[in-house]
């Protein structure tokens, strides 16, 4: 039979890779979106055509408690069960730390984090009843050692998330593996904005001197869910091509 994997905010970016990347390997597919519903519906469409998968469609804003519990109460629905979690959506209201507003830093850390929060503690609950289960959750290198001045939110809901994902992993023994993949900088969407003089001074502080392909992200969550990695647990795992300051 076939596993399923919940993929927040697939409709773009890192997690329309790491949807492709589970398709390869024959999972079914639930591609959470927000705003994003033509491009949701067209990756569903083309993995269906060439994975012969199984994809649903659901529409949720993950900074949102009752949405997260829709979006629940719809898989229930579906009589589905839950193989593996990635929480991957996220956001960055990237503006000077002047300008950052009280509402700015609630949307990141409401959407980054407590988001994360409340779907692994519902579907993880159902995973560890079950006694399987994995759960990636998409922090990044900022939560580490990385501090942008237009960042302070988004910063802050990374190094959260990463403390989520050692709570959660010690809440989930011995049944769930919980892990993080810390990305660094990665061609989408999110970094389109940049402008090139920076994205050339950020690139020559990377070893590999080149921006991540989402789908270098992607293999390293897909791995994280694999038998091969069943002994990695409550881990963070750099994706950053070797960053040096
Ligand atoms: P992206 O291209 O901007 O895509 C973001 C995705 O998140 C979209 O699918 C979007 O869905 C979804 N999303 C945003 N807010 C949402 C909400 N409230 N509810 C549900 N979905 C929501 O960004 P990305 O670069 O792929 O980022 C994916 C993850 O990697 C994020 O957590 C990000 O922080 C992390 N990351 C990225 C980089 C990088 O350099 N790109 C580096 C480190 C970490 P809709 O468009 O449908 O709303």
């Amino acid at each position: 039979m076939k596993k399923t994997v919940l993929i927040t905010g697939a409709s773009r970016g890192i997690g329309a890779a790491t949807a492709i990347v589970f398709a390869k390997h024959h999972y079914n597919i639930i591609i959470n979106y927000n705003k994003s519903e033509n491009e949701a519906k067209k990756l569903g469409e083309y993995l269906e055509k060439e994975f012969q998968i199984k994809v649903h469609l659901i529409k949720a804003d993950i900074s949102k408690k009752k949405e997260i519990e829709n979006m629940i109460q719809e898989i229930n629905n579906l009589n589905i069960k839950i193989d593996c979690l990635i929480n991957n959506a996220g956001i960055d209201n990237d503006s000077l730390f002047e300008d950052k507003t009280f509402e700015d830093f609630e949307e990141t850390i409401r959407t980054n984090l407590i988001g994360p929060f409340w779907l692994s503690k519902l579907i993880g609950l159902d995973m560890f009843q079950r006694k399987t289960g994995k759960i990636v959750n998409v922090a990044s290198t900022n939560a580490i050692d990385t501090y942008y001045p237009m960042s302070i939110d988004y910063d802050a809901s990374k190094a959260g998330l990463v403390s989520l994902t050692h709570n959660l992993a010690v809440q989930f023994a011995p049944y769930i593996n919980v892990n993080a993949v810390a990305p660094g900088w990665t061609k989408t969407d999110m970094v389109k904005e940049l402008d090139e003089q920076y994205i050339e001074e950020e690139t020559k502080k990377i070893l590999l001197h080149r921006f991540a392909d989402p789908e270098e992200i992607a293999n390293v969550i897909y791995f994280l869910c694999s038998k091969e990695a069943r002994y990695i647990n409550n881990e963070v795992i750099r994706v950053d091509g070797g960053w040096y300051i």
